[in-house]
């Protein structure tokens, strides 16, 4: 196998710290009377030792995921960053604006147009230049943020979203690895990763969103020379606290692995022995890994309810358990729900209050099988 040179500093020294072995794509759900087996690749983390990027190792073509709707999380989430951000120095009026999205969706334009900012021409300079998960789905990661660091025009500012590395290690969203997504960005290596284009971080806001999110605001070196703020310290001091550059920090999450998977399989299978229906809600690239690594089939879950339209129809990669609308839940009336997105958790209690109302209840996938979770609890 030719070596891996990194994503963003093409260094070739680092670590293997995540094999989830040979996983189907999670972005192509087949249809539901493909009988499979689906095809498979290898799905595995390495980190730069060199630059310190957490980065997806092999690169296989994947097709575009159908996409979902967008949950009710993200637009709130979304409304609160550019109303925080507003409120500080980094969103002037009458800013010209561009954004790199991410193809599952989530644009923050509409909010941004509200607020009297105009979107630039395509490809052209903007005063704010913004990522919102976008950044993380491009395969060279040095070219992906020289582009956008060289659409900030004179003063402005490169807006980055990202899911903390710090929050997947210290929690165990071991199954926050896939494929399309090519890096997983700890504060730490992101810094260094904008170094590279002549960027310094300014400040960050903190967000809940899966589990815990960052918006971090850079500009080009010799601009509005202050140094990072005291949350981009603390972001820095959350790094070190995780071990995001040590190869062993992620041992534990290889652990999870298998005490996840195996924790759900058991839960499934007692579930079923006494007589209890249990359907999935969620089919989401986080809960294809999880079917997989517990070799769920439809025996244990005889369905995964999705209230994307895109999705109906279809069954999760890798297993045979079908995804259908949400007009299952009041036919089936499960004595369990089990939901593969916690973001998803309040949304999905207030749209379908029957669940409950039938005696059914609702069960977060991902703190049913962690382990250091309970531990911390
Ligand atoms: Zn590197």
């Amino acid at each position: 196998m030719e070596k891996h040179a990194c994503r963003a500093c093409r260094g070739s020294a680092g670590h293997l710290v995540l094999d989830l072995g040979q996983q189907p794509a999670c972005d192509y759900f087949p249809r539901s009377d493909d009988p499979g087996p689906d095809p498979v690749y290898p799905l595995q983390m390495w980190l730069c030792s060199s630059c310190g990027l957490a980065q997806l190792l092999a690169d296989p073509t994947m097709p575009e995921e159908p996409r979902g709707t967008e949950p009710a999380a993200l637009v709130v989430q979304a409304a609160d960053a550019v109303e925080r951000v507003a409120a500080s120095r980094f969103l002037p009026d009458r800013a010209v604006v561009a954004e790199y999205g991410s193809p599952h969706g989530g644009s923050w334009l509409g909010l941004l147009a509200a607020r009297g900012l105009t979107p630039a021409d395509p490809g052209g300079q903007a005063d704010v230049i913004l990522d919102c998960f976008g950044l993380m789905h491009a395969a060279d990661q040095h070219q992906a943020l020289a582009e956008r660091a060289a659409r900030v025009a004179p003063g402005g500012v490169l807006l980055l979203q990202y899911h903390a590395l710090s929050t997947i290690i210290g929690s165990g969203q071991w199954n926050a690895l896939r494929h399309g997504h090519y890096a997983y960005y700890s504060t730490t290596a992101l810094t260094a990763m904008l170094a590279a284009v002549g960027f310094s971080p300014r400040t960050a806001w903190r967000f809940d969103l899966y589990g815990g999110t960052v918006l971090l605001a850079a500009t080009r070196d010799g601009e509005r020379g202050d140094g990072p703020d005291e949350v981009v310290r603390s972001l820095f001091a959350d790094d070190a606290r995780a071990g995001v550059r040590d190869p062993d920090a992620f041992s534990g999450l290889q652990r999870d692995v298998l005490a996840h998977a195996k924790a759900l399989h058991d839960w499934l299978a007692a579930e079923r022995s006494a007589g209890r229906e249990v359907v999935g809600y969620g089919a989401a690239s986080r809960a294809v890994a999880l079917l997989c690594h517990a070799h769920v089939d439809r025996a244990l879950l005889p369905v995964v309810v999705d209230a994307s339209p895109a999705k109906d129809g279809l069954r999760m990669p890798g297993t045979d358990i079908p995804v259908a609308g949400p007009s299952v839940l009041a036919e089936r009336k499960p004595s369990a729900v089990l939901v593969f997105v916690p973001d998803l958790m309040a949304e999905i209690r207030d749209t379908y209050p029957a669940v409950a109302a039938t005696g059914g209840r609702w069960v977060d996938a991902a703190a049913l099988g962690s382990t250091r979770l309970q531990q911390d609890a």
